[in-house]
């Protein structure tokens, strides 16, 4: 009796423990301002991707290029003039496909634009701001393969993708008769084609022609269809942390000016060769998550 009341006594403590950290992490969420607070302070943190040109890419001098950097560039310096603050710094993390909800759950980037497709088990980890880029997973093989056209081409084959993304699940549920190799980073499975270790390489058609405008001649985009639909949707969607208070909003306010005042088009003009596998979306419906 006396132990389970210790017991009992001791979990009211390491509740109370609890709570008293719940109450320090939410202190330190406000300390460090979530996005509108980081932006009103002057810097911002931001995840996209490293190795994607013409989607996220770091320059060899050390810039950012690419249209996911143009897009959320524009969303903060959009909030800041809605604000009347001043364009804030922009302090950029690399953010692979496996850690994205991980660091903006704990705070290390305030919003990621990162190819990063809107699904259902990534929305109870994180918000999402958007869509904002409609794409569809398709296939990249070495320029001289006749031979892998399509899905059925694919059985037996061994296709490389990335940890953690959605087009490497859909393959696994999918395509059993496929032997799938999963890196960290497209810009690893394009090596592994390169040389001839892997097949094919899948992902989103916009990476893809990244690669494939990268290495002229080197490579093709093959798409994927099943029953003559599109083998998959991608919508992709700023992420953010849940709970961060009127940041949602204020990202897709946003998002609706980069549509409407042709800056998406734009920036679509100046990074993807041809806007390949690149259609707008509908901000603000995340209607297909289901
Ligand atoms: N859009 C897909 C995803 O979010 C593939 C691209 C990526 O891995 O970033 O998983």
């Amino acid at each position: 009796m006396k132990r389970s009341i210790r017991i009992a006594t001791s979990a009211a403590a390491a509740l109370l423990a609890a709570t008293t950290l719940v109450a320090c992490g939410g202190e330190e969420t406000s300390a460090d301002g979530g996005l509108l607070g980081q932006i009103e302070a002057g810097n911002v943190t931001l995840g996209t991707k490293y190795d994607q040109p013409g989607l996220g890419l770091r320059e060899a001098d050390g810039s950012m290029t690419g249209l996911d950097v143009d897009v959320i560039t524009y969303v903060v310096n959009h909030i800041a003039d809605e604000n009347g603050w001043e364009h804030p710094e922009i302090t950029w993390r690399e953010t692979p496909s496996a850690q994205r909800e991980t660091v903006l759950q704990n705070g290390e980037v305030a919003a990621i634009a990162a190819t990063y497709s809107i699904n259902k088990s990534r929305s109870e980890a994180v918000d999402f701001g958007g869509p904002y880029l409609l794409t569809h997973q398709a296939l990249l093989v070495r320029s001289d393969d006749a031979e892998i056209t399509g899905l059925e081409s694919l059985d037996g084959r061994i296709l490389c993708s990335v940890t953690g993304s959605t087009p490497a699940q859909k393959v696994k549920d999918t395509l059993p008769g496929v032997q799938l190799q999963e890196y960290d980073t497209y810009s690893s499975c394009v090596e592994a084609l390169r040389n001839g270790n892997v097949d094919a390489l899948t992902t989103d058609a916009t990476i893809l022609g990244g690669y494939s405008a990268q290495s002229p001649g080197d490579f093709k985009v093959v798409e994927l269809k099943k029953d003559g639909e599109e083998f998959t949707n991608e919508h992709y969607g700023v992420g953010l942390k849940k709970e961060d208070p009127g940041a949602l909003e204020a990202v897709n306010k946003a998002l609706d000016e980069l549509y409407s005042d042709g800056s998406f088009d734009k920036f679509v003009d100046e990074n993807l060769d041809g806007g390949q596998g690149v259609e707008k979306d509908t901000v603000g419906d995340l209607s297909f998550v289901e």
